[in-house]
């Protein structure tokens, strides 16, 4: 990419809101299939996503996402760096409750981050029904600074 495709793309990117979708492997589908409820609204944001969610989504839904590494190999670590920076609004993360993950500790991580830089994140479907028809969803949202001043 060249310096001003670099310019153009930042500011295509900060006129849309970003969402990083997420999705470990026996929820997928249920992921998938939410996309596609939802392809329209989908397609007035950036979407980010871990490697293989990232893959799956694209084909679904044909928009593209901006796909980072796989889960394991350190995709939810990049998406977490990237809502440290101010470049994901949303997270929509669809974590399983019931298998252990080899990258627990990158999950636990990414959740934690989440809540330290006051983002909204569904880790279910009905939560991520609510942030996609919130009246909230287009408004311009001011960023919280978490301070570790007290
Ligand atoms: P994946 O990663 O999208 O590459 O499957 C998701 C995860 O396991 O955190």
């Amino acid at each position: 990419m060249t310096r001003s495709e670099r310019i153009i793309y930042d500011l295509v990117l900060m006129e849309k809101k970003s969402i990083a979708l997420i999705a470990h492997d026996n929820k997928k589908d249920d992921l998938l299939e939410w996309a596609k409820h939802n392809e329209k609204t989908l397609s007035k944001f950036n979407l980010f996503a871990t490697g293989t969610t990232g893959k799956k989504i694209s084909d679904k839904i044909h928009q593209q996402v901006t796909r980072l590494q796989s889960g394991p190999l350190g995709g939810d670590q990049q998406i977490g760096a990237l809502i440290t920076e101010g470049k994901i609004d949303i997270l929509i993360f669809f974590w399983d409750p019931l298998q252990p993950m080899p990258h627990d500790p990158d999950v636990k991580a990414l959740l934690r981050i989440a809540v330290v830089w006051n983002i909204p994140m569904a880790c279910n479907r009905s939560t991520a029904d609510f942030i996609l028809t919130s009246a909230m969803l287009f408004e311009k949202s001011e960023r919280v600074n978490p301070s570790l001043e007290k």
